[in-house]
């Protein structure tokens, strides 16, 4: 009788196994996020609210928390083209390679791996398209430099949904060579190339597509997309239009499952800026995309799995946030540090004139808050000041090119008074730190271990294909 009831239950445990393979695959990867741009976010938002501590985000709260390394074949510190093919192959490479070995052999990826197990695959970013970590996921490259090869592998593919801020290299090779332009061969190969709003008039008479930004539209950092008011919202794709259009085209068909790659792009090149509010909005823009499929998984508890992951921590990011007061001070920063140095322009040739240090200054209070919320020692002003000087005053006040002029010096070190005032400090690009992984649904218990970042990639293969 013990016989047969052990056999029972092995027998039960593996049809439970196979049960509980997930039909719907969300991968999540944050460019650049290491656990302490998530935490930073998760304590800005306790700090509105005056309070010490966290306010959890929707990904931070999934049962499954782990943390990965990032190194790569050749180097400690990764780039993302290494750090994008171990999490799209389970293979570690040379810093540069996309899919492929540090050899140059092809590597077998997750999508391929999808497609072949008969689901429909969305690879999806805030960064451009064909940039180095959706290209590990649809291509095989000596080269992230290859931005027309890897669009030619991403036609060749043939996925179902593709999309992204732009596309690299449209009509031109890296060295320049001249090509087609590659629109029209999507276009031949039966994309149809929309944004958001094209998308949700016809996505159902199309066959595949391929998601940009329309004319006047264009994917922006969260900060600037929301501190330009709600009237112009329209001008702006966002991280979850991708995630919410890509999710409707991959389950037109109900009986096929799916795999989506949606990554947030751009936490990256905000945390290379140095630039602590925009990387907030980032992260907070990332979660709106999460909870999309978490609003998706609640329906489909036993068959969805979602995986968040990041390739790499970028910034060398750490805090030390005595009190609320401090880090809620960055809510005054209402624009990305781009953008800011745009705006110095603006009115430098707005009024014809090259701004005054006391223009300059009140530019520096209405925008990041200094001299205002923010005290500025006297030698953070004379630093402040002998960049004015440097750069702004010795401007020709006739000359358009002048008025033009790249504003970005004094702007990041503004940007860098008002973070160390919130007890911000950071200390370069890439760094080997861990990065963290976050996962629900079936199969996420594998994940419940320090990771390497191959294993990500290996556990959603052993999970789900
Ligand atoms: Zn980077």
């Amino acid at each position: 009788m013990k016989k047969i009831l052990a056999c029972l239950s092995i027998l039960l445990i593996t049809v439970g196994l196979q049960a509980a393979k997930p039909k719907y695959v969300f991968y999540f990867i944050g460019d650049g996020m290491g656990t302490n741009h998530v935490l930073m976010t998760e304590m800005y938002l306790a700090s509105l609210e005056g309070n010490i501590g966290v306010k959890p985000l929707c990904f931070t709260q999934f049962p499954v928390a782990s943390v990965s390394m990032t190194w790569s074949a050749d180097r400690n510190v990764t780039d993302s083209p290494a750090a994008g093919t171990a999490l799209a192959t389970g293979e570690k490479t040379r810093n540069g390679a996309i899919g492929v070995d540090p050899e140059g052999k092809p590597l077998e990826t997750l999508a391929e791996a999808a497609a072949a197990a008969g689901r429909a695959v969305g690879i999806v970013t805030t960064s451009s398209a064909n940039d180095a970590t959706p290209a590990a996921f649809v291509s095989h490259q000596p080269s992230r430099k290859n931005g027309y090869e890897i669009m030619l592998e991403m036609i060749d593919r043939g996925y179902a949904f593709y999309g992204g801020a732009d596309l690299i290299h449209e009509d031109r090779t890296f060295d320049r060579k001249p090509v087609p332009p590659i629109r029209p061969l999507f276009e031949a190969a039966g994309y149809t190339v929309c944004n958001p709003a094209e998308f949700r008039a016809g996505y159902k008479d199309m066959e595949k597509v391929l998601m940009l930004p329309g004319e006047g539209q264009e994917v922006s950092y969260a900060i600037d997309a929301l501190g330009d008011g709600p009237e112009n919202q329209e001008k702006h794709v966002t991280f979850s239009d991708f995630v919410s259009s890509a999710l409707t085209f991959l389950t037109r068909d109900p009986k096929q499952g799916f795999f989506l790659m949606a990554e947030a792009g751009e936490i990256d090149h905000a945390a290379h800026s140095h630039d602590a509010a925009t990387v907030i909005q980032e992260v907070l823009d990332m979660d709106a995309g999460v909870r999309i499929a978490f609003d998706f998984y609640r329906k489909h508890p036993r068959q969805t799995l979602i995986v968040i992951a990041s390739d790499h921590e970028t910034g060398g990011l750490t805090f030390a946030l005595r009190e609320p007061r401090h880090l809620a001070r960055l809510q005054v920063q209402k624009h990305s540090m781009n953008v800011l140095s745009d705006m110095l322009k603006e009115r430098m040739v707005s009024q014809k004139a090259i701004l005054t240090w006391d223009e300059t200054k009140a530019f520096l209070g209405d925008e990041l808050g200094l001299w205002k919320e923010v005290a500025v020692s006297w030698e953070n002003e004379k630093m402040l000041r002998d960049i004015y000087e440097a750069t702004i005053a010795k401007r020709d006040p006739g000359s358009a090119k002048d008025l033009y002029a790249d504003n970005s010096k004094i702007v990041s070190a503004a940007v860098d008074v008002l973070n160390r005032s919130c007890r911000i400090y950071w200390s370069g690009a890439h760094t080997s730190g861990y990065v963290p992984v976050f996962a629900i649904g079936p199969g996420s218990e594998l994940f419940s271990r320090r990771m390497d970042n191959v294993d990500v990639a290996r556990m959603i293969r052993q999970a789900a294909f």
